[in-house]
C-alpha cells in the first residue's frame, strides 16, 4: 500500500520511494542499473527516513533495493570527480548514516544482489541485516585504490571482528550471505521472497530496543591480538596487493576503530579516506575502472548493431589455447566441439582440462557436480562432425600461415552461412586468413591469453572487410565469457604483443650490455609488473619466440642491431620452464633461481658482440623497457590500431600484468609527463639510433603541446 501522505514529503520520489505494510515502512531505492548511491539517493533516503519518523503508525523500517540488487556501491563518477579535486572532499555519507543508526525504530536492511562499498556501509548503519542466500557483500574499495571511507572501517570490525574486517578490506573479496551470517555481518538468511521475509522480520522486532553498530565494542579484540592481526594483514596486503597503499591505509583506519571512540575513529577514517582518494594510485585505478567500461564503445560501430546468437561453438586445436578456450565456453554453459588431429592430442587436451577443473574442485572452489556439467559440455573429436551447425568456430591450431590458410579454406566449406569464423593467432595477418574464405566479412581475430579460462583479456582483431555484425558478435562473445574485449587493428602482434617486442628487445640489449636477467626482472617487479620479462619469456618458451623470429626474418633490416643472446639460449637448449632451464634454472616445483651457466653464456655473448660489460642502473632498465613500450603505443595510436590510449592501458592491465595502480603504460607515461618521456626517448635515439628509438610523432606532438594521452583520448 502506498502512503500518499508520506510520498508527498519525498523530494526524490523517482530514486527513493516509501510505502507502509502493516506498520513497517518499506523504503525502496530505485536507481538502476545497480542502485548506486549517486546524486540524490542519499537525500532521498534521508527524506524517506524523516517521513517514516514523522509517521506514528510506522513501528519499524525495511530498506531494500528495487530491481536486481541492493545498493551496489558509491557512484564511481562522483569518486572520480573527488579524486581529481580532493580538496572538495568527495561525497560525505556521515549525516545519513548517523540518522539511520540513531533512528528510534528498528531499521532492517534487506539485501539481494550485491551490497558493496557504500551499499555495505549503509547496510551496516542499520540495526539488522537480512539477505537472500545468493546475495554478495563486500568492501572492494581497494580495487579502486581507496578505503571504505563512509565509516566502513569503523563498523565492519564491530560486526565481524578485527581479523575478518582486515581480510575483507585487504582482499576486497565478496562473501555470500551464509558466510556473512557466520561472520556476523548479517543477522538472518531469508528463504523465499526477500521483501515478505524482511517485512515479517521487521514486524517481529518492532517495539524492541535497537542495537546500534557504533555501540558494539565486544568484537574489537584486545591490543595484543590486534597487533598480531594488523601485522598479519600487512603481510597479506604485501602478498596479494604488492605496492598498493590503500589496503595498508584501511588497516590503519581499522586500527583507529580499535583504539579510538567511534566518533573520533570516524574522523581519522575521513582523513585517511581523503588522502587515499587524492593519491596517484586511486586516480590510476579509477582510470582503469572507466577504461575497462569504455572499451565497449567502438568508434564506427553503432551500439545497437545486432550480433549473431552463439549457442554452440567449434574449436580447432586441443592444445594450450584450444583447451583453455573450451573451458571458458563450458564455464559460460555453452557446448563446444573440440577438434584435433590425433587421438593423442585430443586425449592430452581433455586430460589437461580435467586436471584444471579437478584442482578447482579439490580447493573447494567448484562443486563436483558443476565440474561434471562443464566436462559434459566439451566434446573432443578428430573430425569436423557437427561443425556444420555451430555458430562460431575458433581456430587455435599451430601458429603457421600455411596451417591457418588450409584450415580456413576447409571450414569455410563446412560452416553454415551465418557462422562466424575466428582465429586465435597471436601475430598473423587476419586479412590474409580471411581472404581464403568466401566470407571475409565474417572472419575476426579473437586473441585470447593464456590460460584462456582465467585471463580476462581478449583482443578483437578487426580486419579490413570485417562486418559490423561480426564485430558486435565478437564483443558479445567477450561479455558472455565475462572477459574484457578490446578492439584492435590488424598489425603485426596487434597491440599487446606489438608493444612487447621493443620491451623484450630492450631487456635483452640490457643483458648484453651488462645487466643480469634477475636484475632486469627485479627492476620490473619492483616497478610493479606481475612478473619480470625474463621470467615471462621462460614461461612462454624461448623456442616459441625463436620460431616467431624465424617466421619474420625477412623483415629484419640489415645493419640494425638485434638481440643475440636469445638465440644463444635457444641453441643451448635452454627453452625455459619446459626444459627446467632458460634465463633461470628451475627446480622440480618450477621455482626459479639465477644460473651461473647463464651468466657465463651472457658474458661470452657480450664479448662476442664487442661490449665491455658495464653497471646498469634500475632507472636505465625502467626507462628503456617501458619507454620503448610507450613509444610503440603512441605509434599504434596514430596508426589507428587502437582507438584510445585507455584501450592500451586495459590491454596491459588485464593481459600483461601491468600494475593497475599505475594505470597502464600510457597513463603511467602521462604521470611521468610526456615532455620528460619524449626527451628521454630522444636521448635514447641519439645513443642507439633512429631505427630503434625514433620518437613517435604523436608523442612528440603531445609533449610539445603540453598534453597527455588522456587528453588526446578526449578528442577521439
Ligand atoms: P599448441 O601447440 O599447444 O596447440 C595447438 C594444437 O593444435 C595442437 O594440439 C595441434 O595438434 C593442433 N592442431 C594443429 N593443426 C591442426 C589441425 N589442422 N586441425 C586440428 N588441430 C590442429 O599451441 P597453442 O599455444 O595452443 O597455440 C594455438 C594458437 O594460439 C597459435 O596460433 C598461437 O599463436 C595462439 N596463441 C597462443 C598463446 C599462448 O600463450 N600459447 C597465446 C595467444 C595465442
Amino acid at each position: 500500500m502506498q502512503s500518499d501522505a508520506l510520498n508527498s514529503k519525498i523530494t526524490m520520489p523517482d530514486l527513493v520511494s516509501i510505502s507502509i505494510h502493516d506498520g513497517v515502512a518499506v523504503i525502496t531505492v530505485q536507481n538502476p542499473p545497480v542502485n548506486a548511491l549517486g546524486p540524490g539517493v542519499p537525500q532521498g533516503l534521508a527524506d524517506a527516513f524523516a517521513a517514516a519518523s514523522a509517521d506514528a503508525a510506522v513501528r519499524s523500517v525495511v530498506v531494500i533495493g528495487g530491481g536486481k540488487t541492493f545498493i551496489a556501491g558509491a557512484d564511481i563518477k562522483e569518486l572520480e570527480a573527488a579524486a581529481r579535486n580532493p580538496k572538495a572532499g568527495g561525497p560525505d555519507l556521515h549525516p545519513l548514516l548517523t540518522s539511520v543508526e540513531n533512528f528510534p525504530k528498528p531499521v532492517v536492511m534487506a539485501i539481494h544482489g550485491t551490497a558493496l562499498g557504500g551499499g555495505l556501509e549503509l547496510a551496516m548503519a542499520g540495526h539488522y541485516r537480512v539477505a537472500v542466500a545468493e546475495a554478495l557483500l563486500g568492501a572492494p574499495e581497494a580495487n579502486l585504490g581507496i578505503i571504505p571511507g563512509a565509516e566502513g572501517t569503523q563498523r565492519l570490525p564491530r560486526l565481524v571482528g578485527v581479523p575478518a574486517a582486515i581480510d575483507l578490506c585487504v582482499s576486497g573479496r565478496l562473501v555470500k550471505a551464509p558466510e556473512a551470517l557466520t561472520l556476523g555481518l548479517i543477522d538472518k538468511v531469508i528463504d523465499g521472497d526477500l521483501l515478505a521475509g524482511a517485512v515479517a522480520f521487521a514486524a517481529e522486532i518492532a517495539g524492541q530496543p535497537v542495537s546500534k553498530t557504533c555501540d558494539r565494542n565486544d568484537k574489537l579484540g584486545n591490543p595484543a591480538d590486534n597487533e598480531a592481526a594488523f601485522a598479519a594483514g600487512r603481510e597479506q596486503a604485501k602478498k596479494i596487493r604488492p605496492h598498493q597503499t590503500a589496503p595498508i591505509w584501511a588497516i590503519e583506519a581499522i586500527e583507529a576503530a580499535t583504539k579510538l571512540p567511534f566518533d573520533q575513529g570516524c574522523k581519522r577514517e575521513r582523513e585517511i579516506s581523503l588522502e587515499t582518494l587524492a593519491s596517484p594510485q586511486a586516480q590510476a585505478m579509477i582510470h582503469v575502472f572507466f577504461a575497462e567500461r569504455g572499451v565497449a564503445k567502438v568508434p564506427g560501430l553503432d551500439k545497437d548493431t545486432p550480433s549473431y546468437p552463439i549457442r554452440k561453438v567449434g574449436i580447432i586445436g586441443a592444445g594450450t589455447m584450444g583447451g583453455g578456450i573450451a573451458m571458458a565456453w563450458a564455464n559460460a554453459g555453452i557446448p563446444v566441439l573440440m577438434k584435433d588431429t590425433t587421438q593423442e592430442a585430443v586425449d592430452r587436451g581433455i586430460a589437461t582440462i580435467r586436471k584444471n577443473y579437478q584442482r578447482s574442485v579439490d580447493r573447494g572452489r567448484t562443486p563436483q557436480a558443476v565440474m561434471d556439467q562443464r566436462m559434459a559440455l566439451i566434446t573432443p573429436q578428430l573430425s569436423f562432425d557437427g561443425f556444420e551447425d555451430v555458430d562460431l568456430i575458433i581456430e587455435a591450431a599451430f601458429e603457421s600461415m600455411e596451417v591457418k590458410r588450409q584450415l580456413f579454406t576447409e571450414i569455410d566449406k563446412i560452416a553454415k552461412k551465418d557462422c562466424v569464423l575466428a582465429t586465435n593467432t597471436s601475430t598473423l595477418d587476419i586479412d590474409e586468413i580471411a581472404n581464403v574464405t568466401s566470407r571475409p566479412q565474417m572472419v575476426v581475430g579473437l586473441h585470447f591469453f593464456s590460460p584462456a579460462n582465467v585471463m580476462r583479456l581478449v583482443e578483437i582483431v578487426r580486419g579490413k572487410d570485417l562486418a559490423p555484425q561480426t564485430l558486435a558478435t565478437a564483443l558479445a562473445v567477450a561479455r558472455t565469457l565475462k572477459k574484457v574485449g578490446v578492439v584492435v587493428g590488424n598489425c603485426r602482434g596487434f597491440v599487446g604483443n606489438r608493444m612487447m617486442f621493443p620491451y623484450m628487445r630492450e631487456a635483452q640489449f640490457l643483458v648484453e650490455e651488462g645487466a643480469l636477467p634477475e636484475q632486469v626482472d627485479k627492476a620490473l617487479t619492483n616497478f610493479g609488473m606481475a612478473m619480470g620479462i625474463m621470467a615471462v619469456d621462460d614461461m612462454g618458451g624461448i623456442d616459441l619466440l625463436w620460431r616467431v623470429r624465424q617466421e619474420y626474418k625477412h623483415l629484419d633490416k640489415p645493419g640494425v642491431r638485434k638481440p643475440v643472446i636469445h638465440d644463444r639460449l635457444y641453441e643451448a637448449g635452454r627453452w625455459g620452464q619446459k626444459r627446467s632451464a632458460g634465463w633461470y634454472k628451475y627446480d622440480d616445483k618450477l621455482k626459479a633461481s639465477p644460473d651461473p651457466e647463464v651468466h657465463a653464456l651472457i658474458e661470452k655473448t657480450s664479448a662476442e658482440l664487442g661490449f665491455t660489460r658495464r653497471a646498469i642502473t634500475t632507472e636505465e632498465i625502467i626507462d628503456r623497457c617501458l619507454y620503448a613500450m610507450v613509444n610503440e603505443g603512441a605509434k599504434i595510436l596514430e596508426e589507428g590500431h587502437a582507438s584510445r590510449a585507455a584501450d592500451i592501458d586495459v590491454i596491459y592491465t588485464t593481459g600483461y600484468g601491468f600494475p593497475g595502480w599505475r594505470g597502464g603504460p600510457m597513463w603511467f607515461a602521462d604521470t611521468v609527463g610526456l615532455k620528460k618521456v619524449y626527451e628521454r626517448v630522444c636521448e635514447l635515439e641519439q645513443q642507439f639510433g633512429s631505427d630503434l628509438w625514433a620518437p613517435a610523432p604523436l608523442l612528440k606532438q603531445l609533449a610539445e603541446s603540453g598534453k597527455t594521452f588522456a587528453q588526446w583520448d578526449e578528442t577521439r
